[in-house]
């Protein structure tokens, strides 16, 4: 006879093995408190809100981002369709940036990727290295 128990979060009884819930060494049976489905969906929904961690939020910045500058490279044109790892962003010469050395543009708060978008252009990543040598070839 296995032993039920209730998920915290949906109220269904299940058994209480590791088949139905996770494992979570720091509780007294050492199973997750929510059953695996719950443990599943809250997941899901956490992706979905865009709230599975930093990467995913940095990824919305930057498709966001990549909107606003049209989706397409600002030399080539070349589309990027979502294509994130693709895109990058130049900063205009001359500009002043409010992104801190070292930081990436997805590191600003929303208000501030907005403002600094208007210093940058959207290029691809092979225009990008162009435009970097060119630079560094002009002095
Ligand atoms: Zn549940
Ligand atoms: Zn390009």
């Amino acid at each position: 006879m296995i032993a039920k128990k209730e998920c915290t979060r949906c109220g269904r009884s299940k058994p209480s093995t590791s088949e139905h819930f996770g494992r979570r060494t720091s509780s007294k049976d050492g199973l997750h408190y929510w059953c695996r489905e719950c443990d599943k969906s809250y997941h899901r929904e956490r992706r979905a809100a865009g709230l599975g961690g930093g990467r995913a939020l940095a990824q919305q910045k930057k498709l966001w981002a990549m909107e606003q500058k049209g989706g397409q490279c600002a030399d080539c044109s070349m589309r990027f369709d979502g294509r994130t790892e693709c895109a990058e962003f130049d900063h205009i010469r001359g500009r002043t940036s409010v992104l801190p050395a070292h930081s990436k543009i997805t590191d600003l708060g929303w208000k501030k990727l907005a403002a600094e978008l208007e210093n940058c252009d959207l290029v691809c990543a092979n225009c990008h290295k162009t435009r970097t040598k060119n630079r560094h070839n002009n002095g």
